[in-house]
């Protein structure tokens, strides 16, 4: 959306002016703290004149740009990555032989190594997006293998053995040659590190980066949400691939040799290990591992001296020692092991109490058009047929209960209804409308939401992030980069979707615990929280599988009157539940389930007053 502002400079002056009072507001102690960090590690070069141990700080400093690259698959995506000394490896060598061959000058070899291990990133990520955990470690370690061995078969390329010796970097501009001093290198490796970290901080909050944080807390949850899986991963991939090959173009160009063992399995895992044992969940988890091993370095060097071991070979082993104990001390790392020191037992815990809900704005006619509706649905697993020529319809404004026995197809029809898997026969309508693309994310568009039968939430999420997530796919499309450069659409959108997050989380009765982490949230309150992730997409009609479950007398009151309240302002409500009081107290409309067949559908003194109904689910108790 463009708009044409008549006085464009003082538009662009407010919006300055709002984006400096935002950063002052969110700029607190850490931030200070980290500033004058890296001032200091900035000024380093000024103390240290010594050109050999600046550009050795320097090479480290471009491992610790690899590192904090790396952590975008790491702690963003939550992908063991194990290639990342590949991509690195890429970046250092086309650079090297576009210097060597052609004769280009840094900023061009640069760029084109970054670029090249952007491409590979991108070839292996599409292509290990949908593996398992373990698979993409597998993947990307044999990659990283992959380009050690081809460097090996081609010494036209690496230089052999003897590495490939580069010429003196330079950059020519309008006929004056620049050259590229350790301290050029040193500061601008300083400069790179600090933009990876704050466009790392900076993604975390985009709609992508809090789909990306879902999958990994909950790939269940995240997946109802409209999370778009192999996209999010693959760039979470290509991120990490093209900051690694952008930390060896220049790497190579510092060090003025381009040596194939230096580039390989051995740097990924000390990559690797930098992320877990700093915390991959921080931001700044990579940086403190990344330091943690190069203080290990040079005791490393010791110990192989008194073992009588060559220092270099025993640097690895000391790595892999660090990384063991990381993960038999929890896996978390460094920096979350030092936060949970310092905060424990300082987050409050939501009351447990029932929440109030408060009903606003009604709406009069109930209840109305059909919104949704399945005709001759039928779904078949292997065998045996989950469902069998189901037809609902739901209408506005109403609650419409599926009940039945276990296993009779209630669950198999929400995922149907919501897009989560396809129908074998049989289609779903939208306002009439046969939907034509059945995806999660293109009915949650459409404003059909499901809710999960089993409990799921993200953990470590606030529950206003959770709201948020839940709402990307119904907000206007600003993709990440606006969103990074916080262009002035991204910046409304935002604000727009926070506020709407605490209205949702009002509506459910848990605004006061809007910064709080889902783990704190008992059992019940997770289920009214999953409730809110449906209600952010703004939706017309929502699938709750079994909302009940588990919960108190006192819960059930309230989900009663949240149930009542959803539909009161004209929303669609499918409820499958086994809780019969709550079936009772809200239902417009029951539809009996049995065997994938729809066995008896009415109001519900129909229902409980069938002799089939009670036979096949109810038994002899009235309902
Ligand atoms: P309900 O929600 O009514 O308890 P479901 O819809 O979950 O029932 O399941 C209906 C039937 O389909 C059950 O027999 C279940 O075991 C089977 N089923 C559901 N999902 C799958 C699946 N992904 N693979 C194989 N069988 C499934
Ligand atoms: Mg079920």
């Amino acid at each position: 959306m463009s708009r044409t502002h008549p006085r464009p400079l003082s538009f662009i002056g407010a919006q300055v002016a709002d984006a400096v009072r935002d950063a002052r507001k969110r700029w607190r102690a850490t931030s200070w703290t980290w500033c004058a960090l890296v001032v200091v590690v900035a000024l380093v070069p000024v103390v240290d004149g010594n050109a050999l141990q600046i550009s050795s700080l320097a090479a480290g400093l471009y491992i610790v740009l690899a590192a904090v690259g790396l952590n975008f698959a790491v702690g963003l995506a939550g992908i063991p990555s194990l290639g990342q000394g590949g991509f690195v490896g890429i970046g250092a060598f086309v650079a090297a032989w576009l210097a060597v061959r052609w004769g280009w000058d840094l900023v061009a070899a640069t760029a084109a190594g970054t670029a090249a291990a952007a491409v590979t990133g991108f070839v292996v990520g599409a292509g290990a997006a949908r593996l398992t955990r373990v698979y993409v470690a597998i993947t990307t370690w044999v990659v990283a293998w992959m380009l050690q061995f081809a460097l090996a078969d081609f010494p036209q390329i690496s230089g052999g053995s003897q590495g490939l010796p580069l010429p003196p970097a330079r950059l020519g501009i309008l006929g004056a040659v620049a050259r590229f001093t350790p301290v050029w290198h040193y500061e601008s490796a300083l400069l790179f590190v600090v933009i990876a970290l704050v466009a790392y901080a900076a993604v975390k909050k985009t709609p992508a980066g809090l789909h990306l944080t879902a999958l990994r807390q909950s790939e269940a949850a995240a997946l109802v949400l409209g999370a778009d899986r192999a996209k999010l991963r693959t760039g979470a991939i290509v991120a990490s691939a093209a900051i690694g090959g952008l930390a060896g173009a220049l790497a190579v160009q510092l060090a003025g040799i381009a040596d194939p063992t230096t580039y390989g399995p051995l740097l990924s895992v000390k990559l690797f290990v930098a992320v877990i044992i700093g915390g991959a969940a921080f931001t700044a988890g990579p940086v403190v591992g990344a330091a943690t091993l190069a203080l290990v370095g040079p005791a490393a060097h010791g110990l192989g001296h008194l073992a009588g071991i060559e220092p270099a070979r025993f640097e690895p082993l000391v790595a892999a020692a660090l990384l063991l104990v990381a993960l038999v001390a929890g896996g978390q790392g460094i920096l979350p092991r030092l936060r949970s020191l310092s905060v424990r037992g300082k987050t409050r815990a939501a009351s447990s109490g029932a929440p109030r809900i408060s009903v606003s704005t009604a709406i009069e006619v109930r209840p109305g058009p059909t919104v949704l509706d399945a005709r001759s649905v039928a779904k078949s697993f292997g065998g045996l047929r989950a469902l069998d020529g189901v037809d609902i319809s739901v209408r506005a404004g109403s609650v419409h209960a599926v009940i039945g026995p276990n296993g009779s197809g209630k669950s198999t029809l929400l995922k149907i209804l919501s897009g989560s898997i396809r129908p074998d026969a049989g289609s779903v309508h939208v306002d009439g409308r046969a939907v034509e693309i059945s995806s999660v994310a293109s009915l949650r568009e459409l404003g059909i939401v499901r809710t999960l039968q089993r409990t799921a939430v993200f953990e470590d999420m606030s529950l206003r992030d959770h709201v948020l997530a839940g709402s990307v796919t119904a907000r206007p499309v600003a993709g990440t980069a606006r969103h990074l450069i916080g262009t002035p659409q991204a910046r409304a959108d935002e604000a727009a979707a926070r506020v709407d997050a605490e209205r949702v989380l009002s509506d459910v009765g848990l605004l006061d615990a809007v910064e709080t982490p889902a783990r704190y949230l008992s059992g019940a309150q997770q289920r009214f929280l999953m409730i809110a992730m449906a209600l952010a997409a703004h939706p017309r009609a929502v699938l709750l599988d079994e909302p009940g479950a588990g919960m108190s007398s006192d819960h059930v009151a309230s989900l009663i009157d949240l149930i009542g309240a959803i539909a009161s302002r004209g929303v669609a409500v499918v409820l499958v539940e086994h809780n019969l009081r709550l079936v009772r107290s809200t239902a417009d409309e029951v539809t009996v389930l049995s065997s994938g067949h729809v066995i008896a559908n009415g109001d519900p003194d129909e229902i409980s007053a069938s002799d089939e109904v009670r036979r096949a689910y109810i038994g002899p108790t009235s309902f």
